[in-house]
């Protein structure tokens, strides 16, 4: 085995430059909505292999796992490799498929969020199969999919089904050069009124769901304001975002009214609470609404159903938690300077890994946070280098090197 340093890793870091840069402009080329992964996972399969896992497996919901190593500490890197749909075509300056390298950025959807994760990954997949035959951990890359719809979904399946158990995952979403070490939770909530149905033309003889709904409204709108905050992470926050009536017909009295939430919790928010803290608003009580968390039951690629709550837990590494030190030094020694420790605006597999199964976890990933969903989407090719420099070296530092 010949000596790892960050010297030797940052030169085949960048003699995969061109190796990373290629894989991103097809990973892109690759359409993935999701629930539809089923050509880039293929394509994956055969990328990982060539790259020199040791396995590489597609498990029955649609994820696609290759490990390297056998013995040691359990590393897992995640990229999801769904996409969202690109908006409106005519906000792009370039087709959002063409994965086209222009002044040092590949172009196209998913570039940051997060196709170039995967690349990085991919790169550093090559770099440490070079290294040696017995590696003195394992390692899981991991393409997973359903993200954008439900967040986490794909690694509660990885832990509870294929019962694959990291000691540490590493989210390879945008960061834009930083550590990231958690995020705000989040959840849908339905509140649920009804009424009794009548003639429009004699209202009183019913009761108007919709007339019932109306002070929830506002104070759900009150409510927002007196949530918790917090420093790191941010304000809990809660916004109306649908409303939906029923009635026999447009000439008679709602006998159901529904409004739907966007429920942001941050630290010591859970979704438990979130929920006690609507059922006990008077408005609420006097109207009798029902209060509901939508279930998620949309099949992956593979035609799998695994129901599972719209809610996802806040997860935050503690600040002084040794990954965050080894993190540090493993860019430090890397780069010669000390990263920021910061958190992500949007929601990750975080909340699967660490806020479901307790997994610690944190991310560093190449591109910016802002570029995600977003026309003209792009990401430097420098953060695919130093991407994967870091993935190839970090297991070194968790084994003490
Ligand atoms: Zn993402």
């Amino acid at each position: 085995m010949s000596k790892i340093t960050p010297e030797n890793i940052r030169e085949k870091a960048e003699k995969y430059r061109d190796y990373a840069t290629r894989a991103l402009s097809e990973l892109i080329r690759i359409r993935s909505f999701s629930g539809q992964e089923e050509e880039i996972v293929n394509f994956l399969q055969r990328e990982f292999a060539a790259c020199g896992a040791g396995e590489v497996t597609v498990d029955n919901f649609g994820n696609v796992l290759a490990r390297l190593g056998n013995r040691g500490p359990v590393i897992a890197f995640d990229a999801h490799i769904d996409t969202v749909d690109i908006g409106q075509p005519e906000r792009w300056s370039f087709d959002p498929f063409c994965g086209d390298i222009r002044d040092g950025r590949v172009l196209g959807r998913g570039a940051a969020d997060q196709k170039a994760g995967m690349a990085s990954m991919l790169a550093a997949l090559k770099i440490l199969s070079e290294s040696s035959t017995d590696l003195p951990f394992t390692l899981f890359f991991v393409g997973s999919v359903l993200e954008e719809d439900c967040d986490g979904l794909c690694w509660q399946y990885i832990v509870n089904e294929d019962k694959i158990v990291p000691d540490i995952v590493i989210l390879t979403e945008p960061t834009g050069g930083k550590i990231n070490r958690g995020h705000r939770g989040r959840m849908e909530i339905e509140i649920m009124v009804s009424g009794v149905a009548c003639h429009g033309s004699a209202p009183e003889r019913g009761q108007n769901a919709i007339y019932r709904l109306a002070p929830i409204i506002k104070a759900v709108e009150n409510l927002n304001g007196n949530l918790a905050d917090d420093p790191f992470l941010g304000k809990g926050t809660v916004a109306a975002t649908r409303i939906r009536s029923n009635a026999p017909s447009l000439n008679a009295v709602a006998d159901l009214a529904c409004l739907y939430l966007d429920r942001r919790l941050t630290r010591g928010e859970t979704p438990m609470s979130a929920r006690a803290e609507l059922e006990a608003l008077m408005e609420v009580q006097q109207a009798g609404a029902r209060i509901e968390i939508p279930v998620f039951e949309k099949p992956s690629w593979r035609g799998t159903t695994y129901p599972t709550s719209k809610s996802y837990p806040t997860w935050l590494l503690p600040e002084n938690h040794h990954l965050i030190d080894y993190a540090g030094r493993c860019h430090q020694r890397l780069f010669g300077s000390m990263p920021l420790v910061d958190k992500w605006i949007f929601s990750t597999n975080g909340v699967a890994t660490m806020g479901l199964a307790n997994i610690p976890t944190f991310g560093f990933g190449p591109g910016n946070e802002e570029m995600a969903h977003a026309a003209d989407e792009s990401v430097a090719v420098d953060d695919l280098v130093r991407c994967a420099a870091f993935y190839a070296y970090f297991p070194w530092i968790v084994v003490g090197q």
